[in-house]
């Protein structure tokens, strides 16, 4: 028998610590091989999988608590935070103490985190950075499709698609491995459609690159649309049988021609066209969508847009079409099904649905009148820290908003006004440094639990290597911190004992992991949920979720009429520039992982502004100079690297490093609550001392 079917959570077969592809990869020590039998990755690791074994012997890991900076002990730690909770809620009430989980969470984790909030804080005040990933394209597919699943079909289908646009994605440097089902789509004759406002590696491999104006990708989706219509690819069967709504639909593109969508776009109509013949041609087509066009204002919209044209050429819920979003953080799927957002239950539940409340207060064993309700969503929540009505003390979990919030430097000052600010994390990440209490914690392979990719996959992170001696799980230590508040005993620190009540609690909601086991994970390279659990033979779980009906109640997608707007903040004579911001190959995230690992920081050392040569000669910069880039929120500098690959009025920053983010314009989404990261109106110069640094 072998080591994984004896114990399917402990063995050197687990998956990889960073993005939502989740490669899987074996950890043997301190070795990494990557796994055949994951098809999202099929032997394929990129640079940081490769590399990610030297997380668990950093030299920076914390190993002992930390108390206003000082190692104490774990009890000294515990009993620190609780008696300040305690006081908290004494002198403001429940709501007074906040938790901010992640996106890179285990599914445990993130289960646990909501059901401690609303158990043992009883605060209503808990969401997560998830919120800045995925939210957008969550509000929209949800409207449209009834059910929020990234990409509603295995990865392998993309391989055996004829056409794809992605709007939005640049995998070749995000998630390196995704390239493969993409060049098997090339290579098998099929044609890959870019939108992106710079030629992005991604962009490079493309047939046809749309290089859009940034904050216009909504426009852009209302221009295909129309010709996808005036040229007649709209399937009027597949749209009379399986969708509402589109005559709305048709009549509020009419005014979008393409003429008028080159002009607000910079996309040429010769362009537009083809993409549309594109894909209206191809017998099996994808449109995706990623970060690029949904991390914006109206991101909700942008992404009904493009949904919009999937079903009017018949994709979403055909076999080998579809309309997918790539999600980006490790668990950005299943961290938004477990209870972890401001406004939802376990099994991807509504908080305000009556019989939601009832099913999963039964589940942990409360009265339904006794779960909080909606809390603020991840910018509001950060932006109330420390005010006279906002939570006086967070829990922050998985997260480092220094860095990765929009509005940084304001997010920064919200957090220094706050009573007590606790950090769980591995390292002493920007945001631990400024924490009243830091709980070490384990990490990736030390630890077991399931992680949900994006496909939908759940997958077994087994636990690979020892923790050091010192780190404790995140779920040990809300077992500490609730035994301290008088119920410990609804919080099991093992992680297959939260995965079985998860599975309870998701039981009959949109995402069921009901029927979901670690045994079957392991004997099947993971499930697609959902999966409910039923009496005889077990479900199979469902890698195409739509090919009958879609999930709304008549089984019908929904389309919604969206209009065009510019950027909340467009450009001007002060700030005459567009600023946008993404990720490089060498690093993930806000770089607390990736920044401590040295081929990675030798490949990408620093934050870098990228411009197009004519700029860069009108401004007077030359390639290596620092420049300074400064938006009405604040200023950050970088290296400037000069190249044409960028659109002359816009400018590019890497977000792993402290820097972008001070910039960022934090309006809101209206529907998803998604700041818009993607667009802001800067003004870029040199710096004085014209310092070259490379
Ligand atoms: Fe795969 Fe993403 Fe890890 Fe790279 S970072 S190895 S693409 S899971």
């Amino acid at each position: 028998m072998s080591q994984a079917a004896a114990d399917p959570t402990v063995g050197s077969a687990t998956h990889c610590p960073y993005c939502a592809l989740q490669c899987g990869m074996y950890v043997r020590e301190g070795e990494i091989t990557p796994r055949e039998d994951i098809p999202a990755n099929a032997g394929g690791l990129c640079q940081k999988g490769w590399t990610a074994a030297e997380l668990l012997t950093s030299p920076e890991r914390l190993t002992t608590p930390l108390l206003h900076g000082s190692p104490v002990s774990w009890d000294e730690a515990l009993d620190y935070v609780a008696a300040r909770i305690e006081a908290v809620r004494a002198g403001h009430g429940p709501d007074a103490v906040a938790v901010f989980g992640g996106g890179g969470l285990t599914n445990e984790k993130a289960y646990q985190l909501g059901k401690f909030a609303r158990v043992a804080l009883r605060t209503s005040q808990i969401d997560y950075n998830g919120r800045f990933c995925m939210s957008s394209a969550a509000a929209a597919v949800n409207r449209a499709f009834g059910m929020d699943r990234g990409l509603p079909f295995p990865i392998t289908d993309v391989a055996r698609a004829d056409a794809v646009l992605f709007a939005g994605g640049n995998v070749a440097e995000t998630m390196p491995p995704f390239v493969r089902h993409l060049t098997a789509m090339r290579s098998g004759g099929g044609r890959l459609v870019v939108v992106d406002p710079r030629l992005t590696p991604t962009a490079k491999m493309a047939d046809l690159h749309l290089q859009v104006t940034p904050g216009t990708d909504l426009a852009l989706a209302l221009g295909l649309l129309h010709i996808a219509i005036a040229d007649g690819y709209a399937d009027l069967d597949y749209l009379a049988a399986r969708t509402t709504g589109f005559e709305a639909v048709r009549t509020s593109v009419s005014a979008w021609w393409p003429e008028r969508v080159e002009r607000v776009t910079g996309v040429p109509v010769a362009r537009m066209r083809e993409a549309v013949r594109i894909l209206g041609e191809a017998e099996r087509a994808m449109v995706l969508t990623g970060r690029g066009a949904e991390q914006h204002a109206k991101g909700t919209d942008t992404v009904t847009a493009f949904v919009n044209l999937a079903l009017t050429l018949g994709l979403p819920g055909r076999a080998g079409s579809g309309y997918g979003c790539v999600t980006g953080q490790g668990n950005g799927q299943g961290g938004r099904e477990h209870g972890q957002k401001a406004d939802q239950l376990p099994g991807y539940r509504k908080i305000d649905d009556p019989a939601a409340r009832a099913h999963v207060a039964a589940v942990w064993g409360i009265d339904p009148a006794d779960l909080p309700g909606p809390g603020r969503s991840a910018y509001e929540l950060l932006d109330a820290l420390g005010t006279p009505e906002g939570p006086k003390a967070l829990l922050l979990f998985g997260s480092n908003p220094v860095v990765s919030a929009p509005r940084a430097g304001h997010v920064t000052r919200r957090l220094e006004a706050l009573d007590l600010l606790v950090v769980s994390d591995f390292v002493l990440s920007e945001t631990a440094a400024m924490a009243d209490v830091v709980l070490p914690t384990t990490q990736w392979a030390e630890e077991s639990g399931t992680m949900t990719n994006l496909e939908g996959r759940v997958l077994l992170r087994r636990q690979a290597a020892a923790p050091p001696p010192g780190a404790r799980t995140d779920l040990e230590i809300l077992r500490g911190l609730a035994e301290r508040l008088g119920c410990g005993e609804k919080f099991p620190a093992d992680p297959r004992t939260v995965f079985d009540e998860l599975r309870r609690a998701s039981a009959g909601g949109v995402a069921d992991y009901s029927g979901i086991t670690y045994e079957r994970i392991a004997a099947e390279t993971g499930v697609f949920w959902p999966c409910p659990e039923t009496r005889g033979e077990p479900h199979p779980g469902t890698p195409r979720p739509f090919l009958d009906r879609f999930a709304t109640p008549d089984g019908r997608a929904r389309m919604v009429p969206v209009d065009h707007r510019p950027p909340a903040e467009d450009v001007d004579e002060e700030f005459p520039l567009y600023l946008t911001s993404g990720r490089v190959l060498a690093h993930y995230q806000s770089g607390a992982q990736t920044r401590r690992i040295r081929p990675l920081t030798q490949a990408s050392p620093e934050v870098f502004v990228e411009l197009h040569p004519d700029l860069a000669e009108r401004l007077g910069v030359a390639p290596g100079d620092r420049v300074r880039v400064r938006s009405r929120r604040g200023a950050a500098e970088g290296v400037a690297r000069v190249n044409a690959s960028i659109r002359p009025d816009t400018l590019f920053m890497p977000f792993h490093w402290e820097g972008v983010n001070l910039l960022t314009n934090p309006a809101l989404d209206p529907t998803s609550r998604m700041p818009e990261f993607k667009v802001c109106a800067a003004a870029l110069e040199r710096c004085e001392d014209g310092e070259r640094v490379a």
